[in-house]
């Protein structure tokens, strides 16, 4: 039994880990009308817009709901059934991608990438000129699945040069990672409260080109996650058209602050990457094997490979890590045994020290 009256530690791709300061904002109740709320919501647009340095190019539109929510409201809003979309795909989450164009009927085409491979940027470019009738590609930026990191700049860069737009699904990098949409020619990017921003789940948002916006007008399928009427409504009345999740927005807050205070991204991004590099580092010299190439490998979640010992048990694993208080993920691959292992949410380096120590007692105590 894991005793301690400390919640556990998410070494999970989310919801994750959040500071004390961040739940406490949650304690009061907000009138979703009131003149107090809708300045949350303005503090967190401008601030998101920041972040991304597109304040004088983009739009900042926030949607209730989990992630996925604000991929399908961005693919489904800013595309109609006279585009073509190209969806690189090299895990889990870029396969969604093409999981809801397939639900909202708009026509694209898939370019598979085996699991451990970057994106390749010339596959992308061959295939753009191709085929003319692409408009637009959607494309993971880091592929949670595996924790690879897609190569963001080189494919901005090709998909601008053949004319093209790009969508992002950035939900597991925006914040840690530098994207500057000053330098980066990106459409739209979307990403969510409870991930590198440290906000608790529930809603996402979509940074999108004011241009591309204003011309997605009877796009949407759904009137729900119709970004563009959202977007106008806002604009209109500072508010969100349907309930918003109050609390969440008011932790969002809390949790930009804090990021704004820590140093901002690249802040964030060092903490990351020294979380990783300990992980990495204390995993290794337990014999374990990371599943990518260290040098496409994102300092955002780390998939293991699963020893091949009969003695390992993901389950035991699993309950030997949260009685200790860690809570860790089973693999996302179809064809290998694996489980992985976050280094993002408000945890530092100690904390993945303490991880260590755990796991080398479950490991044990597993007979490994
Ligand atoms: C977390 C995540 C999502 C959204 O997942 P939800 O479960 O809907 O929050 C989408 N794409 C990526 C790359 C993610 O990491």
């Amino acid at each position: 039994m894991f005793t301690s009256d400390r919640d556990p530690l998410l070494l999970t791709p989310g919801p994750l880990t959040t500071t004390l300061r961040t739940k406490q904002a949650m304690l009061h109740d907000w009138g979703s009308w009131d003149h107090a709320f809708n300045e949350v919501t303005r503090e967190i647009c401008e601030s998101l817009l920041d972040i991304a340095h597109a304040t004088e190019t983009h739009e900042c539109i926030p949607l209730q709901g989990s992630g996925t929510f604000s991929v399908e409201a961005m693919l489904g809003s800013l595309t109609s059934s006279s585009h073509n979309i190209l969806v690189p795909v090299n895990g889990a989450y870029g396969a969604r991608i093409v999981k809801i164009l397939n639900y909202l009927k708009r026509r694209h085409l898939v370019l598979e990438f085996a699991e451990h491979e970057p994106i390749d940027p010339l596959r992308v470019q061959d295939a753009l000129i191709a085929d003319p009738s692409i408009t637009h590609v959607a494309m993971v930026h880091c592929e949670t699945g595996t924790g690879i990191a897609n190569p963001l700049e080189s494919v901005a860069k090709v998909v601008h040069a053949q004319g093209r737009l790009l969508m992002i699904d950035a939900m597991s990098s925006f914040g840690a990672f530098d994207i500057d949409l000053r330098q980066l020619p990106i459409a739209a990017l979307v990403a969510a409260s409870g991930k590198c921003l440290e906000g608790v789940p529930g809603m996402g948002f979509v940074i999108a080109q004011h241009g591309v916006l204003v011309q997605a007008t009877g796009n949407s399928h759904s009137l729900a996650m119709d970004l563009h009427d959202q977007w106008l409504y806002m604009q209109k009345t500072g508010q969100w058209r349907f309930t918003p999740p109050t609390h969440v927005v008011v932790a969002l807050r809390e949790a930009i602050r804090q990021f704004q205070e820590e140093g901002g991204q690249s802040a964030r991004w060092l903490r990351y990457h020294h979380n990783g590099q300990t992980l990495l580092q204390g995993m290794r010299q337990l014999g374990l094997e990371l599943f990518l190439d260290e040098a496409v490998q994102a300092p955002i979640i780390y998939t293991f490979k699963a020893p091949a010992s009969p003695h390992y048990d993901f389950k035991k694993l699993y309950e030997g890590m949260r009685q200790r208080g860690f809570v860790i993920y089973p693999g996302k691959l179809t064809k290998i045994e694996t489980f992985r292992v976050g280094c993002i949410g408000a945890i530092n380096a100690f904390d993945i020290e303490r991880l260590l120590h755990a796991f080398e007692d479950v490991w044990h105590d597993m007979g490994l």
